[in-house]
């Protein structure tokens, strides 16, 4: 059963349309260039390394590291309860960095290099947003 959601959802267009349909079916999609081999984030039908539009999608691993965050005392509109919240930068295997927030861990067990591993949040019957949580030893075992 799903309560109504208030906060702000994705805009979905061409470009990103199968990034969130993959989201909903809990698959985190990235784009690969064919022609250079690299990865990009967020979805774009140019490659940002070498302007190819010969980009794939692919089903990324959805594990990465936290290559850097911040924890939110002024909320932004709509996320008044929610403070104070993180907004994480994940650095995930493929290599490409992406914007989230990591759950199932308190804001002050966060550390940059921690491992994290997707988890999907259904927030509407139509949107789902990738979100992250700590893998491996729990972060109050941590020195
Ligand atoms: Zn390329």
């Amino acid at each position: 059963m799903t309560t109504e959601y208030k906060k702000p959802l994705p805009y979905i267009h061409s470009e990103t349309k199968a990034y969130w349909e993959g989201a909903k079916a809990h698959e985190l999609l990235i784009r690969k260039c064919r022609t250079c081999g690299r990865h990009h984030f967020y979805p774009r039908d140019l490659c940002p390394s070498c302007f190819s539009s010969d980009v794939e999608w692919i089903k990324g691993s959805g594990r990465g590291t936290i290559y850097s965050f911040t924890i939110c005392h002024r909320p932004a509109p709509s996320f008044e309860k929610e403070v104070p919240y993180n907004i994480v930068l994940v650095e995930l295997e493929e290599g490409v960095r992406m914007m989230s927030t990591v759950v199932e861990c308190s804001n002050d067990d966060l550390e940059i290099g921690m491992a994290v591993e997707v988890v999907y949040d259904d927030v509407t019957p139509e949107v789902t947003l990738p979100k992250f949580r700590p893998v491996g030893r729990p972060a109050r075992d941590r020195t």
